[in-house]
């Protein structure tokens, strides 16, 4: 029978519509039982004369649950690719049931084990909003007390701002900016539809608030001997740790050959233009390349600064020096991660020379 305390919804998406339970490869079972006795939600039943597991409650297993298969000896349970799990986990209202879930059960699940925070806290002031592109927000933080800032921040990496007065509502975002000494940072806010963050960020956010910010987070950073030539490739708004990290080329290496892809759906979503034009100006060792699906007669940004239709994937296809002897640092939708870790394979580039950044965008 299926247990309603295992098949309600799953942080608000009906337990029926997930197609997440374990199949039993009988040719591969040994029957030795470990999966059925182990499975403290009664998925299973044990055919005790063919001496093989029966998946018979498949809607009590616990979403994203693998504890079966990796306790099978013989490998014999198979279930569907995590993605699936992971795509749900994106979706805004997911999101936002398990922040509910979290604030209405605090005072069971806040951890009584004091652990030391090695991250710091601090509070930065909005100091600028560009709000040219419509998905997409620019806001630059500076610190509020001077000297209590990341200054020591590496390109690449990311911190967590929490909305002003609340205790729970936060959200990650790139440094899109190498250090400037006065431990400003800017961020770039793509807009959730539906989400609670970026209505805050979009509708509310103004100049002199002051948000907590925890950071510096990750370590998508530059990794590379100072002779390696680069290739970066980002999608949407993966283009902030992207450009920290040409930036940082920009002060210390501008004549590396370095080449960026970024990759967007239309050219009217393309933001960021006058940071990437002061870029070429100041790296001659780079060239953009601005990939779009759908491609309408933009206008000239600057001759090292081209545009071509199709996805990022197409752009490095197309471009008979790419990928070359480079390493390549990519940032972006997960999506096309994968797609790219996929093409590069093929194209036989190791992976030591490339660089992803698993937080994603
Ligand atoms: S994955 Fe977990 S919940 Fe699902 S059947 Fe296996 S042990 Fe049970
Ligand atoms: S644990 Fe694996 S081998 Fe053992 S009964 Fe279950 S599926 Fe078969």
């Amino acid at each position: 029978m299926p247990n309603p305390q295992f098949t309600k919804p799953w942080h608000g998406v009906p337990r029926e519509s997930i197609h997440w339970n374990p199949s039993v490869l009988e040719d591969v079972c040994i029957g030795c039982g470990t999966c059925v006795t182990g499975c403290s939600r009664l998925v299973y039943r044990f055919d005790f004369e063919r001496k093989k597991p029966v998946v018979v409650d498949p809607l009590n297993c616990m979403v994203g649950c693998t504890t079966c298969a990796n306790t099978c000896p013989a490998h014999a349970l198979v279930f569907p690719p995590i993605a699936l799990v992971l795509a749900l986990e994106g979706l805004t209202d997911v999101r936002h049931s398990v922040e509910d879930d979290l604030q209405a059960r605090h005072d069971i699940l806040a951890s009584t084990v004091k652990v030391p925070h090695p991250d710091r806290i601090i509070s930065l002031i909005v100091k600028s909003i560009d709000k040219s592109v419509g998905d997409v927000l620019r806001v630059t933080l500076a610190p509020v007390t001077p000297g209590e800032c990341f200054c020591e921040f590496a390109p690449g990496q990311y911190i967590e701002l929490w909305q002003p007065e609340s205790s729970h509502l936060s959200r990650s975002y790139s440094i899109a900016n190498a250090p400037h000494g006065d431990g400003s940072v800017t961020l770039h806010i793509r807009k959730v539809e539906g989400g609670r963050f970026t209505q805050w960020a979009f509708d509310a956010m103004k100049v002199g608030d002051t948000c907590q910010a925890r950071g510096p987070l990750v370590e998508f950073t530059m990794r590379s001997p100072a002779d390696m030539p680069l290739l970066f490739v980002a999608g949407g708004t993966g283009l902030a740790p992207v450009l920290a990290l040409l930036e940082q080329q920009a002060n210390f290496a501008p004549q590396r050959d370095m080449v960026l892809i970024w990759g967007m759906r239309q050219v009217a979503d393309f933001y960021a233009l006058d940071a990437l034009k002061a870029l070429v100006a100041r790296a001659p060792g780079l060239r953009i390349i601005l990939a779009a699906d759908k491609l309408q007669s933009p206008a000239e940004v600057s001759p090292a600064i081209q545009f071509l239709e199709g996805n990022v994937l197409g752009a490095m296809a197309s471009d008979a020096a790419l990928p070359g002897q480079r390493d390549v640092y990519a940032a972006g939708p997960p999506v096309m991660l994968r797609e790219l870790a996929h093409a590069l394979d093929a194209l036989g580039v190791d992976k030591t020379h490339v660089h992803m950044d698993s937080f994603g965008v």
